[in-house]
């Protein structure tokens, strides 16, 4: 493919990135999600979403270089002219969702932005846009763009950890992400590891999310000790000394072995990946790290647990780098 279209769909903004060969940015444009209006069916929400999303497809596409179009209209002397707003044939386009694409009936499921669920979203999009897309879980595209561009290039088996509200991840092997026969592949925080744990939105008790995500173990914390705090506050109190903040972070800091040395005992990657605003908590990556060894299946774990690269931008970039 000559360009790359990739198209960041989240809760609150959708961004879309025009990338060329090289992966050199031609484009950049983020807009606000359409909001749910009061009263306003979900449906009529969903509408709006397609439409928005088919509009920044169309919008990087009109920013492909003038030249290379004409050239790409002149090769295609055997094709039909191309229709106003069709995307050039040698353009990828992938899309990240906040949810997941149920593999098996082609609908959303999983979803935060609750609208979408139940929805085609791929074939409406396609439809819509009248050519191929692909579509991954956000997570999956975290993972794609720290595996193509970020802190896990060159490595083949890799998994991607987003640990921020909640607790996603995303599992790439042999140079594509892997999501699985429902689409649920690297959805480690829906593991429940504890039966008399916090109830989980997803209907089981004592999941990964409840435990290590930044609301898991805010909740941990009020149960501990009645006060609500928010994880920063958490983090702050820890490094000043305060002994309740110690023992959240200590229980946080071996849930997070626990979880991620029960992965690599499973899957053994190359590399972990960390996403998400609670990668950016500097200890997590000695006193938190310092604990997986206790809970993996092997005396001398080396796997290397690294900060991610690209930030904010990751999930962009991994909805470009999975586009056909
Ligand atoms: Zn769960």
């Amino acid at each position: 493919m000559s360009y790359r279209i990739g198209i960041d769909l989240g809760g609150t903004k959708v961004e879309t990135i025009l990338l060329d060969s090289e992966n050199e940015v031609l484009f950049r444009h983020r807009i606000p999600t359409p909001p749910l209006q009061t009263g306003q069916a979900p449906e009529t929400r969903y509408l709006e979403i397609v439409a928005a999303v088919c509009s920044l497809v169309r919008e990087a596409a009109s920013q492909i270089p003038a030249s290379t179009t004409a050239l790409e209209k002149i090769s295609r002397t055997d094709a039909e002219p191309p229709k106003p707003g069709a995307i050039p044939a040698d353009v990828a386009v992938g899309i990240g969702i906040p949810g997941i694409l149920d593999r098996r009936t082609g609908r959303v499921i999983n979803a935060n932005t609750t609208c979408l669920i139940g929805h085609p979203l791929q074939q409406d999009l396609e439809a819509e846009l009248g050519r191929p897309i692909a579509i991954e879980n956000d997570a999956n595209c975290f993972t794609a763009a720290e595996c193509v561009n970020g802190a896990a290039r060159g490595k083949d088996f890799v998994f991607g950890v987003i640990m921020g509200t909640g607790c996603g991840g995303g599992l790439w092997a042999n140079g594509r992400i892997r999501s699985g026969m429902h689409g649920i592949g690297g959805e480690w925080g829906h593991i429940s590891i504890d039966p008399q744990g916090r109830q989980c939105w997803c209907g089981n008790r004592g999941c990964i999310e409840t435990m290590i995500s930044g609301s898991g173990v805010e909740a941990g914390h009020k149960e501990r000790t009645g006060q609500a705090l928010p994880m920063r506050d958490i983090v702050a109190g820890f490094r000043a000394g305060d002994a309740d903040c110690q023992a959240t972070m200590q229980a946080f800091f071996a849930d997070f072995g626990r979880a991620l040395g029960g992965i690599i005992s499973a899957i053994d990657p190359d590399l972990i990946v960390l996403g998400g605003g609670l990668s950016n908590i500097p200890e997590l990556y000695t006193q938190g790290v310092a604990r997986v060894q206790d809970f993996a299946f092997h005396p001398g774990i080396q796997t290397p647990i690294v900060k991610n690269e690209l930030g904010d931008s990751a999930g962009v970039f991994g909805a470009a780098a999975i586009g056909i």
